[in-house]
């Protein structure tokens, strides 16, 4: 169940609430929204008539959640949730296009790359440090340099950051880097990750792992809600089919559908779900028009020479490009770029 407050309660009232929901012995779950402030009591309360929450000062109504996933759930929450980036709210009108290269190679490329995508229109800058590579002899990152490139770069240009972090001692060194810490698609049910990204007081970006089912993928959502952290987005990333022409296999019913679900918002990332870089503005577009909050794209000034995900990277000119003809794209539906 979720109690919902009103837009104008004040701390008392909330505080309040959250001492009446232990005391029945529930667990009780503050989340506060940029609108208004929700609790969730999550526990058995079959005995509690609903109206019993009501009287409180400050409470505005109760919904009882039917489904596995409580507070990443529509029927908690209505209303989509924005999660701040860049002065926009991801989620809301404008797609969010996260642009940069698989891996940071060294700052000046870096750099460069940074002003490229920005002048084209990305909101953020997007670069791995720690890599989980499928082969422990391919490259692994620069790390620990990779991410005070990608720092100095934010510093530079105004850009930020979103990097993947691997594990749970990570978290803290990344945090400090970053502005948005991702999860990987070989990550995505690393609970002890997804439990420490509650403590990291940065966005989390979720990828769907590549043989998770939607509502994996929102019970992985929940463990970072419940650990205290709300901002969170999903990325659908392509899955593993019979299929063999593409990398992954990209499902974009899967936007639609997860956006009645859920009040996070959904990004795409078509580089690593079709892993050639002829298809990715063609995917692109084709998600922006379902109902995509956000695009996560590859690029590389020089993609043939790129140390991971080449053949899936466009190169500056070609991203420039996209984002033109993504604006119609974006009108048409009723979103900006
Ligand atoms: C990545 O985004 O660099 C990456 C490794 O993607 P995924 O986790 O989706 O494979
Ligand atoms: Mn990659």
């Amino acid at each position: 169940m979720v109690i919902v407050m009103k837009p104008d309660a004040n701390q008392e009232q909330i505080h309040h609430v959250l001492q009446r929901v232990e005391e029945r012995g529930l667990e009780a779950i503050l989340l506060r929204g940029e609108k208004r402030n929700v609790i969730a009591a999550i526990g058995d309360q079959r005995e509690i008539p609903t109206d019993y929450w009501l009287a409180a000062p400050g409470v505005e109504r109760i919904i009882p959640i039917l489904s596995r996933y409580k507070l990443a759930s529509r029927e908690m929450q209505p209303v989509a949730t924005g999660v701040r980036l860049n002065g926009e709210l991801v989620g809301e009108k404008r797609v969010a296009v996260i642009a940069g290269p698989c891996t940071v190679e060294d700052l000046e490329q870096t750099l460069h790359i940074a002003r490229a995508v920005k002048a084209a229109g990305a909101l953020a800058l997007r670069g791995g440090a720690y890599k989980p590579r499928t082969s422990p002899y391919s490259f692994q990152g620069l790390q620990q340099e990779g991410l005070e490139i990608l720092a100095e770069v934010r510093r530079l240009t105004g850009l930020p950051v979103v990097t993947e972090v691997l594990s749970p001692e990570h978290v803290e060194i990344v945090a400090r880097h970053a502005d948005v810490l991702q999860v990987g698609a070989r990550n995505m049910q690393n609970v002890a990750l997804l439990k420490t990204l509650g403590e990291a007081g940065r966005p989390v970006l979720l990828k769907r792992g590549m043989a998770a089912t939607v509502e994996e993928l929102l019970l992985a959502a929940e463990y970072i809600l419940k650990s205290g952290n709300p901002h969170v987005m999903l990325c659908l990333r392509g899955i593993r089919t019979f299929e063999d022409h593409t990398r992954f296999t990209l499902s974009l019913a899967t936007v639609p559908h997860l956006k009645q679900l859920t009040h996070l918002p959904v990004l795409v990332d078509p580089s690593h779900a079709t892993g050639i870089s002829s298809l990715v503005p063609p995917m692109c577009k084709a998600a922006v028009a379902c109902g995509a909050d956000g695009l996560l794209v590859e690029v590389h000034p020089d993609p043939e020479k790129a140390l991971v995900d080449g053949p899936q990277s466009l190169t500056l000119q070609e991203f420039d490009r996209l984002m033109t003809e993504l604006a119609p794209v974006a009108q048409a539906v009723g979103r900006t770029i």
